[in-house]
């Protein structure tokens, strides 16, 4: 799967945890590396436990980026 978004900065300290992640969200600001891989294996992990292969989570960011409409 190719990059969609290059790597932000760690700017908080608690980065690298699945709570940085949506610390960047909520705050608009790219996400790092150490965040992304911290989501990517919580997601997995939550993935194989309820037996789903494909999750549809798509951030508040993206949506709004890509103008995609969504009932919220
Ligand atoms: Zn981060």
């Amino acid at each position: 799967m190719p990059k969609q978004t290059p790597d932000g900065p760690s700017i908080y300290p608690n980065c690298g945890d699945r709570s940085a992640y949506y610390r960047h969200l909520r705050n608009g600001t790219p996400t790092c590396r150490p965040c992304k891989d911290a989501l990517a294996k919580s997601m997995n992990k939550w993935r194989h436990a309820k037996g789903i292969n494909k999750g549809r989570i798509v951030p508040d960011t993206i949506i709004q980026k890509h103008g995609i409409k969504v009932n919220a």
